[in-house]
Formats: C-alpha cells, sequence, structure tokens
C-alpha cells in the first residue's frame, strides 16, 4: 500500500510538470484531489486496513495529500506569473516610435494685428478698455454727437436688434467702438465727479455695419480705438503720439502725413496717412500711385462728447483715433479681398 502512495505521488508530479495553463491545471486538480482520484481512494479504504498498518498508510496517505496540494499552489502561482509576463511582453510601449504630430493653433490674423497695435499703446500709457458689442441708439451715436436724423449716420448703415417702442433709442450692433468713450470716461468721472482722472485708453473690438458684403466691404470688421482725456492736451499731442505709433508699427522710417477730414465727435478732425511701405513712396498699385496709404481718422474731442463724458471741455480737453486692423493687413500683403478674414478659409489663415 505505501508503495501504491509512492506511485500515485510521482504520477501526480509527473503530470503536474505537463500543466501549461488553467484549465489544464484544475483538470489535474481533478484527476489528482477531487473525489475519485485514486489518494481519496485510499483514504476510503483506510478503515479496511489491519489495525497496525493504518497509522502508518494514514500518515503517509495524508503526506501525500500536503505535498500534492503544496504543488498544485506553487503551479498555480506558476502560471500567473508566466501570464503576466507574457502581457507586459505583449503591450509593452515603444518608447522610440515617432509621436503623432499635435495640430497647432495659432492667433487669427486680425487678433495679432490688433494686439501690436495695443501694446505699442500700452508702451505709451495706454490701457486695454474693452467696452460691449451691443449697445443704445445713445451710446452708439446721440452721445457721440450723431443726433437723430444727422447725416452722418447714413456712413453707418447700422443692424438694429430691437428698435420697437423705442422711439430714437432703439438697440443696435455697435458700428464702431467710439461708445466705449462715452463709456469709459462715465466710468472713469464716476470716481471723482468733481475732478475726474485723466484717461488714457485703447478700446479693440468688432463693428458691425449694415453693408452689402463684397470684395471691399464686410458686415463685420475690427477697429482699434484711443482716446486720452486731460488738462492741457493739445492737436501737436495727437501728431507726436500717432506720428510715434507709425514709427513703432512700420518702422522708425515711417513718415506721416495729416489730412483735415470730418467727423461729428472730433473737432478739428484729421485722416492720417503714412507713407506707402509697399513702394516707399515712389507710387504703386497699392497706393494708387500717390505714394501714401490712409491708416487711420482722428481728431481733438469734441467739447460735447467731453461733456457728455462727465469731463468739463472749459477745463479738460482730449484727442481720441481710430484705426482697423483689417485694412492695415490687406495693405500690408496685398490682400485684395476683406472676406478671406471671415471666410474660415485655413489656407488663408495659416499664411499669417
Ligand atoms: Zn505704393
Amino acid at each position: 500500500m505505501l508503495a501504491t502512495l509512492d506511485d500515485i505521488e510521482k504520477v501526480a508530479i509527473s503530470a503536474l510538470k505537463e500543466v501549461q495553463d488553467e484549465s489544464a491545471l484544475e483538470a489535474w486538480r481533478v484527476a489528482h484531489l477531487g473525489r475519485s482520484a485514486p489518494l481519496m481512494d485510499v483514504f476510503d479504504h483506510l478503515g479496511g486496513l489491519p489495525k497496525d498498518e493504518r497509522p502508518a498508510i494514514g500518515r503517509r496517505a495524508n503526506e501525500v495529500k500536503r505535498r500534492l496540494e503544496a504543488a498544485l499552489l506553487e503551479k498555480a502561482e506558476d502560471l500567473r506569473q508566466a501570464a503576466l509576463t507574457r502581457s507586459l511582453q505583449a503591450e509593452r510601449l515603444d518608447v522610440s516610435l515617432p509621436g503623432r504630430p499635435m495640430a497647432r493653433g495659432r492667433l487669427h490674423p486680425s487678433t495679432q494685428t490688433q494686439r501690436q497695435i495695443a501694446h505699442i499703446f500700452a508702451e505709451m500709457g495706454f490701457q486695454v478698455y474693452l467696452s460691449r458689442d451691443v449697445e443704445t441708439d445713445e451710446y452708439n451715436f446721440q452721445l457721440l454727437n450723431f443726433p437723430p436724423h444727422h447725416p452722418a449716420r447714413e456712413m453707418q448703415d447700422s443692424l438694429y436688434v430691437d428698435a420697437a417702442n423705442r422711439g430714437d433709442n432703439p438697440i443696435l450692433l455697435r458700428t464702431h467702438t467710439s461708445p466705449g468713450q462715452i463709456r469709459a470716461m462715465r466710468e472713469f468721472a464716476a470716481a471723482n465727479p468733481k475732478n475726474p482722472p485723466r484717461v488714457r485708453i485703447a478700446l479693440p473690438g468688432m463693428c458691425f455695419r449694415h453693408e452689402q458684403i463684397n470684395a471691399r466691404s464686410e458686415m463685420q470688421f475690427n477697429q482699434v480705438e484711443g482716446l486720452a482725456v486731460g488738462e492741457h492736451i493739445t492737436f501737436s499731442d495727437l501728431k507726436g503720439t500717432l506720428t510715434d505709433f507709425a514709427r513703432r508699427m512700420f518702422g522708425q522710417n515711417a513718415r506721416v502725413r495729416f489730412r483735415a477730414s470730418y467727423f461729428p465727435f472730433t473737432e478739428p478732425s484729421a485722416e492720417m496717412d503714412v507713407e506707402c511701405f509697399v513702394c516707399g513712396g515712389k507710387g504703386c498699385s497699392v497706393c494708387k500711385n500717390s505714394g501714401w496709404l490712409e491708416i487711420l481718422g482722428s481728431g481733438m474731442v469734441h467739447p460735447t462728447v467731453l461733456q457728455n463724458g462727465g469731463y468739463d471741455p472749459a477745463r479738460y480737453s482730449g484727442y481720441a483715433w481710430g484705426m482697423g486692423p483689417e485694412r492695415q493687413l490687406m495693405l500690408r500683403y496685398k490682400i485684395d479681398d476683406i472676406r478671406y478674414f471671415w471666410g474660415n478659409d485655413l489656407r488663408f489663415l495659416e499664411q499669417f
């Protein structure tokens, strides 16, 4: 009987060596430790053995059972380790593979130019003031010295948001960044109404007009406007500031000239031309052979506008200007159609 137990152990251990996976291991467990395994048969027949053989056989049978159970646990652990190693091998990351390139975005050319302009004025002490896109007629026109039915409104066909029952004060999309002048002055003046602080601001933003869209006009475009209000500000301050701006924007040798013009909210008013940066003033198709490019409108703030902003025109004076980043880009890069700016065509946008 002891020899049978030796055989049982030997056969079971050598069978276990052949086991390669979990299902084979389970089959082995049933065959060698299960209810109908030969080892269990020995336990079943212990009672029928002679009394003096029983203890030795029982001890040996228990020993075989413990060894087989220990071998089973060990094999199960080996299989688990082997599976782990296999999956580590199979799922290993190859860090030497080149990565997928990320598509990098960029700022819209108008935004880039707006920021460049704002940056230059920031260096001169102007702070950016963001004003709302939706305005009332009062702020967009009346307080800027465009009374109702003023002919200058004809130049700014408007997109109305709400006109019903609002009489002379409908709500519209701002046609220029200028209403921000009134909002800024009133905000500054409210801080100290008797002694309003000086104003130095740049107002960038989108403007909207009811235009026929074609190569030269769009119904939306950007402006960067500026306003300086304080005591003893003169027209020469305006000229000095804008001439300096032109040099920082277009190069130290940029020459400018001022031409008399008309805007309802400035008096006197002037347009500023910069010497054509395409031909250097010799005359070309971009400057239409004049040698000059018009880049901005400007003027001394109208006394009525100062008053409406809360600044006493007897004591304060100021100047303002406005320019279009898209127009400057069109001139600089000879872009012949303004519709490219809002057409969302990456072939255009990725060139900047
Ligand atoms: Zn030119």
